[in-house]
């Protein structure tokens, strides 16, 4: 059988095929298309009509390359994280925004790394700690790290538990999708970690943590960044300014969303809890 032969008989997305198929034979799509009339091996056909076959039954695009770009940076993705998705790039930018030169970075549920391995590759200045409380996480954090050559220091951590020390900027994209969320039974999201996704409860219950507890760790004029959900942003801000921090306020994405609400400590907050 032909590549085109092979492209022609799948029953999913042509594009998606293309993916697939070029990450089987290791080439690029271009290539795919250039040597069209190539024909492939039985083993060849067997493995590229499985994943065909994985992806008919819903699994993500990304586990099954085993990849995902993210801020123009190719990431290593496997099932025990988070898909990185294009928004949290919002929290990048926001991030490479408030970070002073030499500043230091707290990543807080890094997952596949992409927030904090970003910031870094950006910033060779800074001095970034990365947190997670999935060892199987962190393996793949460490590994993306040492793929785009930027030092991380990964600390196995369940939120601020083993946190020591002070940042300039805390940044987290945690699990803030509400258990009763029907989007949880759907699509790429029924074969990401349930943890990386939801918290259980009705989706504020680690924003409003973090919110708490992150004073501690930041210091004076230090900003904490959040990303949320589309309908959050508003109970964000009045947590943030319920527990003191000033200048609450939220971003929009690309897709016109409020996605990422922040606040900065000010002064003398710095030494006490807030
Ligand atoms: N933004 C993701 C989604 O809606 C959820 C990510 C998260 O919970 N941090 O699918």
């Amino acid at each position: 059988m032909t590549i085109e032969g092979l492209l022609k008989l799948s029953l999913i997305d042509p594009l998606e095929a293309q993916v697939l198929l070029a990450h089987a034979l290791k080439c690029t799509r271009v290539q795919l298309v250039i040597r069209n009339k190539d024909t492939l091996t039985p083993q060849q056909v067997t493995e590229v009509s499985a994943l065909f076959m994985r992806r008919m039954q819903g699994e993500p695009i990304a586990y099954l390359t085993g990849e995902r770009e993210f801020h123009g940076l190719r990431f290593e993705i496997t099932p025990d994280v988070l898909i990185p998705r294009h928004e949290t790039e919002l929290l990048v930018e926001l991030g490479l925004e408030k970070l002073p030169k030499g500043g230091s970075v707290l990543d807080l549920g890094t997952g596949s790394g992409a927030i904090a391995v970003s910031l870094a590759h950006e910033r060779r200045d800074a001095q970034i700690t990365a947190a997670d409380i999935s060892q199987a996480a962190l393996a793949v954090a460490r590994r993306n790290a040492a793929a785009h050559a930027v030092t991380i220091q990964l600390v196995h951590s369940d939120w601020l538990e083993k946190i020591e020390g002070r940042f300039d900027l805390i940044v987290s994209n945690p699990p803030y999708i509400a258990a009763s969320d029907p989007h949880l039974q759907q699509g790429d999201l029924r074969f990401e970690p349930h943890s990386a996704l939801t918290d259980g409860a009705n989706g504020m219950m680690h924003i409003s943590a973090i919110i708490d507890g992150a004073a501690r760790y930041l210091n004076p004029a230090g900003w904490l960044l959040i990303e949320h959900g589309y309908d959050q942003a508003a109970a964000v801000r009045a947590l943030l300014q319920k527990a003191g921090w000033q200048q609450a306020q939220s971003w929009k994405d690309l897709a016109g969303i409020e996605r990422v609400s922040g606040a900065v400590l000010e002064g003398n907050h710095a030494d006490k809890p807030l």
